[in-house]
């Protein structure tokens, strides 16, 4: 099925009438670093989600690009909502559909910091049996993979995210900056006194805006990343279309 932004309205009444689940690419416009593009988490979510065009049950919705990326705020160029706006905005779009008949949605998410509202979002969904709404964030689907191909904790701009871009988009990559994003990176996300966090903000703890080995980036390790991220979420998507809606809404008591 393509893309529904490109349907008209006529076209859309078959299209949704024919379709099992939706998804809804979210990422951020934030500071990725020096060799990363702005639009890093949302070009993510955006080409793993428009894979999805090949099934023939699956509605893909246009991609949400702002996020909850308020902890990015004192770096240049970096755009963010608040939680609640993010979450209010996700759920009501996801709503909106459903009054189109489509009640099972994948949110396609590429923003780490998107994922608590979009857990709220889908609880209220399903709470309320408006949808079934669960958030899918790519690199958790492709953790153990990762693992064995990069020596890193990471977390932001780190050698995952430069090389999975690397493999989507080459042009809007700067690998002669990876260098640079890793020396004023640190290891791995925040920071922490005794036990308690004390940084809140990216720029509290990393200098370049990285967290993580970028100089580690591949672009081949990237296109590995996406096809298994690809076929996790083609396998997500069978289940939930298989799935009856009956099953999907809260229990009962016992
Ligand atoms: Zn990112």
């Amino acid at each position: 099925m393509t893309l529904l932004a490109e349907r008209t309205t006529t076209d859309a009444a078959d299209e949704l009438g024919s379709a099992e689940v939706a998804v809804l690419p979210t990422g951020s416009t934030e500071q990725h670093g020096p060799a990363l593009p702005l639009g890093m988490d949302f070009m993510a979510a955006e080409a793993f989600a428009h894979t999805a065009t090949d099934r023939e049950d699956t509605v893909v919705l246009p991609t949400i690009p702002i996020g909850v990326s308020g902890h990015h705020r004192q770096f240049d160029g970096t755009l963010y909502v608040s939680a609640a706006t993010f979450e209010r905005y996700v759920e009501e779009t996801i709503a909106s559909l459903a009054d189109h008949g489509v009640r099972k949605t994948v949110v396609v998410n590429g923003h780490g910091g998107n994922t608590g509202a979009l857990r709220r979002a889908a609880r209220t969904l399903r709470n309320e049996e408006t949808a079934f709404a669960p958030p899918w964030n790519w690199w958790d689907s492709v953790d153990d993979l990762a693992a064995d191909l990069f020596d890193e904790d990471g977390g932001h701009a780190d050698a995952m995210e430069s090389s999975l871009l690397w493999h989507l988009r080459e042009d809007l990559v700067r690998p002669d900056e990876f260098a640079a994003a890793e020396d004023g990176a640190s290891d791995s996300w925040g920071e922490f006194s005794h036990g308690a966090p004390i940084g809140f903000d990216t720029i509290d703890f990393s200098e370049s805006g990285a967290v993580g080995r970028p100089t580690q980036a591949d672009p081949e390790k990237g296109a590995a990343l996406f096809e298994a991220g690809r076929d996790h979420l083609d396998a997500l998507l069978d289940w939930l279309a298989a799935q009856p809606l009956a099953d999907c809404w809260p229990r009962d008591h016992k």
